[in-house]
């Protein structure tokens, strides 16, 4: 399906493609790979905010289970997705795009707090914004912090960019007959139980019209291709709105 121009998107980088073909951590070299492809992009004349997981690193329901207080936990899941945040930067800013980092857990001497005017301001001027720590309290993932960004920040669709390349009626790894969609609406994701994003995230973007293009970011130019409508993908969306359905 061809997608329609966007102006502004927000791109949800899973923290396990950070990994590279590593087991854990952050592969520098394969993020320098991922920091192209995101600059590709935005010399179309895109706006990006970035929004990173941390599953690469630490998870706050790995830590719950094996014995730790869920909350804790989860904050150390959200300070993973600061060190991500900071890897992308870095990343960024050695092929010369001027970045910032905006985290809900305030921590002044590393990054800005997240404050969504400066962050417009940001935009003004070129700068792509990272923002981090999710929406910065436990019990949440990083998928619910890119809705939030996207919505607050007006962006006009949600970028998933994870290993797989869209969304499946059963898991592909598993069962040999899975199809993708192409398109799917929010409600059905929800009912199914479909794995695209938390369901919080979901109602988040459907409540607030923003499609959810999920796409495998793996594959090299992808994210560019599926911008240009030559891409594999599902769009999660109102399959009734013209604009995307
Ligand atoms: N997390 C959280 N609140 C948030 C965002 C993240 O508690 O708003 C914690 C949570 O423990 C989560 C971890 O940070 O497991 C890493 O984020 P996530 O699992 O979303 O990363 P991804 O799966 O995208 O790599």
């Amino acid at each position: 399906m061809a997608l329609p121009q966007f102006k502004r998107i927000l791109l949800k980088l899973s923290g396990e493609v950070l990994m590279g073909e590593q087991q854990f951590g952050i592969d520098t070299a394969y993020v320098d790979r991922l920091a192209a492809e995101v600059v590709a992009v935005k010399q179309t004349g895109l706006e990006i905010c970035l929004v990173i997981g941390g599953g690469n690193i630490f998870r706050g329901m790995a830590g719950a289970a094996s014995g730790m207080d869920r909350a804790q936990a989860d904050y150390m899941g959200m300070l993973a997705t600061v060190m991500n945040a900071l890897a992308m930067q870095s990343s960024l800013e050695k092929l010369g795009v001027a970045t910032r980092v905006q985290s809900a857990v305030q921590m002044d001497t590393v990054c800005e707090p997240v404050i969504r005017r400066r962050a417009e301001r940001h935009l003004a001027k070129g700068r792509i914004v990272i923002f981090a720590a999710g929406v910065g309290s436990p019990y949440f993932t990083t998928d619910s912090g890119a809705a939030l960004r996207a919505a607050e920040m007006k962006c006009d669709a949600l970028f998933k960019g994870t290993s797989v390349d869209g969304v499946y009626d059963a898991d592909p790894k598993h069962d040999s007959n899975a199809k993708r969609y192409d398109v799917v609406d929010y409600d059905t994701v929800l009912a199914e139980n479909l794995k695209v994003m938390d369901a919080s995230a979901v109602a988040l973007c459907r409540d607030n019209s923003i499609p959810i293009i999920v796409f495998s970011i793996r594959e090299e130019g992808n994210l560019a291709r599926v911008l240009e409508g030559n891409g594999v993908q599902t769009v999660v969306c109102d399959t009734t709105d013209q604009r995307t359905g």
